[in-house]
């Protein structure tokens, strides 16, 4: 009863939001399913992941994890259910599967759980039945089965895990916009459709908060050579955006310097004010800080003044109570004289392989910026992105400017190298 190939499909929140959203892309599961062995990997529906952080955060202002994944993981269950009952309906074999049927075993690091394996074998069984499988995404078992999740927009890994796993011809990721774009079209309407992006830049962009890919998808895609496209379930007959190797990318796409601008608004700082400039003390503070799983994204130290310094930092807000709290005990052991903290910030950042070797592009970034009275707080840079920290309430201009610094709405201009 198995066909040739495996097809996985995933379907983001907005696209499952409701009754009339479901049968919308159970039909486009239907059509994938005349040609392949399908399984659709689902989020919960709509806000509902939001609705369940806020209902947590009436009872406990710092919930524990585990209490945090048995409560989030409920909104996944939701949607599969439905889906199946839909598929049923439709006239379609269909069963949803949980993490723990579905062998979807992760480490125990509640919230943010990294995948060991997937044992396949009951999905394999289902699939050899002929029925289409709902995989709730975002949700993962320990091997002494604990629930863990796998991080906020986790379930776009989820998808691209199964797909490696099975190993399926390709992984159509469907979300509520047409594709990947120079930034995020809800922010700049003009923000062009990007036919094909690389695994590299994608990655780039996940990670500094274009949240149309969670970065450990794109991460695993890459790793594992899966044929991977963003498209969106309410124009299915769209191609949307494929994510290949840089090497693959046509060199007309390779000559913009600039490929897109992320901005994250999640983003929080924190300072140790007045620290004494004494070796071991970054070390001290940053190991404390990996030790109790909080990631540090921009780092920023002082020049000594009489002995003293400032070392400032950012976390993703939603450690921002946690990184707090540690920091208040470490001030006592580094001798900081405060810990200051402020989540009015935003970062924003530039992305592209093209910007290897033209020199130039940090600096047309921060003219930008400073044209339009923006001010950086702190800066950071790697081979292929540019970061800034500047005020939250100047973040969707910085997007703009920056946008059309780049003349990223244009068509791309063949150019001869
Ligand atoms: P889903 O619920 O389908 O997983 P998400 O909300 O996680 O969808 O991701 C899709 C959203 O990502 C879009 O609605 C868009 O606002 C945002 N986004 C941010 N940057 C980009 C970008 N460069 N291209 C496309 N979408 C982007
Ligand atoms: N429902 C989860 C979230 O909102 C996972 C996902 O949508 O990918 O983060
Ligand atoms: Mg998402």
């Amino acid at each position: 009863m198995l066909k040739e190939k495996t097809t996985v499909l995933k379907f983001g929140g907005t696209s499952v939001a409701d009754a009339e959203c479901i049968k919308r892309v159970c039909s486009i599961a239907i059509r994938e399913a005349e040609s392949a062995n399908l399984i659709m990997v689902v989020s919960a529906m709509g806000k509902t992941t939001d609705g369940l952080v806020k209902l947590a955060k009436d009872f406990n202002s710092l919930p524990e994890g585990r209490e945090l994944d048995m409560l989030l993981s409920t909104g996944e269950q939701v949607t599969a259910s439905l889906v199946a009952m839909c598929l049923h309906e439709m006239g379609y074999a269909a069963s949803s599967l949980l993490a723990w049927q579905s062998g979807f075993i992760t480490e125990r690091e509640h919230n943010q759980a990294r995948i060991a394996k997937i044992k396949t074998e009951r999905i394999n069984e289902h699939l050899a039945k002929g029925e289409i499988i709902v995989l709730a995404g975002f949700q993962g078992i320990t091997e002494c089965g604990e629930v863990t999740t796998l991080g906020r927009g986790g379930t776009d890994t989820s998808a691209v895990a199964v797909a490696a796993a099975l190993g399926a011809q390709k992984c159509d990721i469907y979300t509520d916009v047409d594709g990947v774009f120079t930034t995020d079209p809800r922010i700049i309407p003009e923000a062009k459709k990007l036919d094909l992006i690389s695994y590299e830049e994608m990655l780039e962009l996940a990670s500094l908060g274009a949240k149309v890919l969670h970065p450990r998808s794109v991460e695993l895609a890459k790793k594992y050579n899966i044929d991977l496209s963003v498209r969106s379930s309410f124009k299915p007959e769209d191609k949307g955006t494929r994510v290949i190797k840089l090497s693959e990318v046509q060199d007309m796409e390779l000559t913009q310097a600039v490929t897109g601008v992320a901005l994250d608004k999640k983003q929080a700082k924190l300072g140790f004010m007045g620290v004494p400039d004494t070796p071991g003390i970054a070390s001290k503070i940053f190991k404390t800080l990996a030790e109790n799983n909080v990631s540090v994204d921009v780092i920023l130290q002082s020049v000594p003044r009489e002995g003293i310094i400032d070392i400032a930092f950012t976390v993703n807000q939603d450690y921002l109570q946690k990184a707090i709290k540690i920091s208040k005990e470490l001030a006592l052991e580094v001798k900081a004289a405060e810990v200051v903290h402020d989540d009015d910030i935003a970062k924003i950042s530039i992305v592209g392989a093209g910007m290897l070797n033209k020199p130039g592009i940090a600096s047309e970034m921060f003219t930008a910026l400073y044209d339009a009275d923006i001010n950086i707080q702190m800066i950071t840079t790697s081979e292929i992105k540019i970061s800034c920290i500047i005020d939250l309430a100047q973040a969707e201009a910085a997007v703009k400017v920056i946008h059309e610094k780049f003349n990223l709405a244009q068509p791309v201009q063949e150019i001869i190298v």
